[in-house]
């Protein structure tokens, strides 16, 4: 049995950067305030590469990543190049983990092929509105339709299938966010059944995540807030199959200077520029946190 978390005696933290392009000052911040609320814990941090979108990976943005990392003072204890006991550490190598993981949520009925394809999606999916009390639906919210076809006709396409987790077994999450207080998702009414692996054979972000913090023993999630919806589908991951849940602190976003979220593709926002001017380490540090943020949601 494989799907063991690590066993841990100290907190556990973690940054898991995807390696598609430099990272940005606000992606750095989040670097830090995950390392620092680790240290702070006496923790133990992890550097975890979820490089599971082949197609988006831009060579050589993993090592920059590590520079920049290193550069500002953050250090890691575990990561893929320095190895440790709940490696590897790249999504890319963790394949056979997300299979047994899928495997298992399949022998409990948790999972069905869905062969929709864009227009069925279209069609297939529900209208939905804001639910006082509960967080927003994240995009448009699956109806099931694949859940109630014939499996046999299903298996038949399984080729160009992709595997959608059912939410009704579970449905209510909640859990209090170390920076934004009590969470409460249905997840019928945020995503509906969702996709834990793709038609084209890749892992999906809420499969891979929830399996790499549940088996590495992460004890505590700091990251950004426009992750904060996939939280409740990851948690439901993590219960379904038997792996503790990790503490959730979803952090606000810096803006760019026109106010906006920042992005990997703004040369402007990145490290670089603040090392060409002539920034040091502990400088850059300050000038990271102290930078304006995009107002928390409520
Ligand atoms: N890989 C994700 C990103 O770079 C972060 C995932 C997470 O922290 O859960 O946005």
């Amino acid at each position: 049995m494989t799907l063991q978390p690590v066993e841990r005696s100290r907190p556990v933290g973690r940054y898991a950067p995807s390696p598609t392009g430099d990272l940005h000052l606000g992606n750095l911040r989040t670097a830090l305030a995950a390392w620092e609320a680790c240290r702070r814990d006496g923790g133990i941090f992890i550097l975890r590469i979820e490089d599971i979108d082949g197609p988006r990976t831009v060579p050589g943005s993993e090592e920059r990543m590590l520079e920049d990392l290193r550069w500002l003072g953050i250090d890691w204890d575990e990561g893929p190049d320095v190895g440790g006991p709940a490696g590897p550490y790249r999504q890319s190598e963790r394949s056979g983990l997300y299979q047994e993981a899928l495997d298992v949520l399949r022998s409990r009925e948790l999972t069905y092929l869905c062969t929709c394809n864009r227009r069925d999606l279209r069609e297939a999916s529900a209208p939905h509105g804001p639910v006082s009390g509960l967080m927003a639906p994240d995009g448009p919210i699956y109806s099931g339709r694949c859940r109630r076809a014939d499996p046999a006709r299903q298996r038949a396409h399984a080729l160009g299938a992709a595997v959608r987790f059912r939410v009704d077994a579970d449905p209510l999450i909640t859990f209090d966010d170390l920076t934004l207080g009590r969470q409460v998702a249905d997840l019928p009414r945020l995503s509906g059944d969702f996709i834990v692996r793709r038609r084209d054979g890749l892992w999906a972000y809420q499969l891979a995540c929830a399996v790499d913090d549940g088996l590495m023993g992460v004890t505590h999630v700091v990251r950004g807030q426009d992750l904060l919806l996939s939280t409740p589908r990851q948690m439901a991951i993590l219960h379904a199959l038997g792996l503790p849940f990790p503490r959730y602190s979803h952090i606000p976003l810096l803006a760019d200077a026109q106010g906006r979220r920042m992005s990997k593709r703004d040369g402007s926002c990145s490290l670089r520029r603040l090392r060409e001017q002539g920034f040091s380490p502990a400088q850059a540090r300050r000038h990271i946190m102290a930078s304006q943020v995009i107002a928390p949601r409520t």
